[in-house]
């Protein structure tokens, strides 16, 4: 016997036949002895539903009462499952945010999961019963629901596996595994039977979403056993593992890409010390993130130019906030895009192979692909390229690397 998480995506809960489908498998589960937490998401569109309910609601719009809202979801499908279950025979109980609780930080739309208490669930594992979780949502320290940020039940079922201490956490999905590349894409992806924790963060936070990057941290971080695999067949999936457990290590072993980039340039920049900390600094304070940072060296020794990336989201509160600087950085002109996408390269055998970058500049060359900016780090390589490029890019690395499907 072992207590395992059951984590279901959109897709696997997207209507009551569905619902049925992905009680039978717990029922097996529990039928074999296990003690099971299921994790569910809202039924397949819903929280974008519900999401464009509130953008179109107000056009400022309390983060507090936008968790209310998109958190809603999970309630549905959560109390579906377990009436579904119970019709089936099996003991099931479900269980909110609030309920368990699942203690978050007050990042409203983007908590942070700080604890979670699972005395309740396990006091009922004793009687037999299963545990339907609402995944996606939590409570802060004033009592109000939180979500953990899009594609947030992953962490729901992680966060809740690391407490049980549980032996698997299976995520069912509508994909047999993780592949090399966004199979929806890349036609020639392959499966890969095991990817490293590390492996797996990078490509979960390049853009694969396969996994929310924050359910790949903690599952690193707590070693849960983590398998991907497919709520519409019996294939085994893929396992998150340790790099000792992978015995042949590619040196490439998959390509990202994320729509979720905009850029923005800022052009005759007087060059002088400090102007990095006045151009990032108020962006910090905005909540603003950057990723990707280009400056060119300065010609006249006296300006420069400075090219960055930021979340598309956050594209208009960014160039706000830098016009609003404009008198004190003196900059000449700015200009916005958010017409690109960032590709990248992912592999741990990049550590100890030389070269890798260079493929990737050829490759990208060959195909007449301008390359806008660059960035990298011990285990990848990112470039920024105009977005309708996307697919001939990541496609061509793909086979560039060897990585095709035979
Ligand atoms: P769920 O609703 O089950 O959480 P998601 O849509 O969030 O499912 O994640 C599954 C999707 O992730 C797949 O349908 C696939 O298109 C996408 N995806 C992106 N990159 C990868 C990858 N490298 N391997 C597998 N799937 C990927
Ligand atoms: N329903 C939420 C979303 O669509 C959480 C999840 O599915 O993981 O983002
Ligand atoms: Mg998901």
């Amino acid at each position: 016997m072992a207590r395992i998480v059951m984590k279901f995506g959109g897709t696997s809960v997207a209507d009551l036949e569905l619902i049925r489908m992905a009680a039978r498998r717990v029922k097996a589960e529990a039928e074999s002895g296990h003690e099971v937490a299921v994790v569910v998401s809202a039924m397949a569109g819903v929280t974008n539903q519900l999401v464009d309910y509130v953008d179109r609601a107000a056009k400022l719009f309390d983060l507090r009462e936008y968790d209310v809202v998109v958190s809603s979801g999970e309630q549905v499908t959560s109390g579906l499952m377990a009436v579904i279950l119970q019709d089936m025979g099996v003991p099931a109980r479900s269980w909110l945010g609030w309920q368990i609780p699942l203690l978050t930080d007050e990042a409203h739309g983007n908590a942070r999961i700080e604890n979670v208490d699972t005395t309740d669930i396990v006091r009922r594992f004793a009687d037999g019963q299963v545990a339907v979780v609402a995944g996606f949502q939590g409570i802060d320290p004033h009592g109000r629901i939180t979500t953990l940020g899009r594609g947030g039940t992953d962490t729901s079922a992680v966060a809740l596996a690391a407490a049980l201490g549980a032996r698997r956490c299976d995520i069912y999905t509508d994909v047999d595994g993780v592949y090399t590349s966004d199979p929806r894409i890349v036609a020639k992806a392959r499966k890969l039977d095991k990817v490293t924790y590390e492996e797996m963060l990078e490509m979960a936070s390049l853009g694969a979403k396969v996994l929310q990057t924050r359910s790949v941290e903690l599952a690193m971080k707590h070693r849960v056993r983590l398998r991907v695999r497919s709520s519409f067949d019996e294939s085994p999936g893929t396992l998150v593992v340790d790099e000792d457990e992978i015995v042949e290590k590619a040196i490439v072993s998959g390509i990202a890409y994320s729509r979720d980039e905009a850029k923005v340039t800022l052009i005759n920049v007087p060059d002088r010390p400090g102007t990095a900390a006045r151009i990032f600094g108020p962006l910090a304070d905005a909540g603003i993130n950057v990723d990707m940072i280009v400056q060119n060296a300065a010609v006249d020794e006296k300006t420069t130019g400075m090219t960055f990336t930021v979340r598309k989201t956050d594209l208009e509160r960014a160039v706000e906030v830098l016009k609003r600087q404009q008198p004190d950085l003196g900059y000449g002109e700015l200009s916005a895009d958010s017409n690109v996408v960032k590709v990248s390269v992912i592999g741990v055998g990049m550590r100890s192979h030389a070269g890798v970058a260079q493929s990737m500049f050829k490759t990208l060359a060959e195909k007449g692909i301008n390359i806008q900016v660059i960035s990298t780090s011990e285990i990848k390589v990112s470039v920024l390229v105009a977005e309708e490029y996307t697919e001939l890019a990541v496609r061509s690395l793909h086979t560039a690397y060897g990585l095709d499907a035979d």
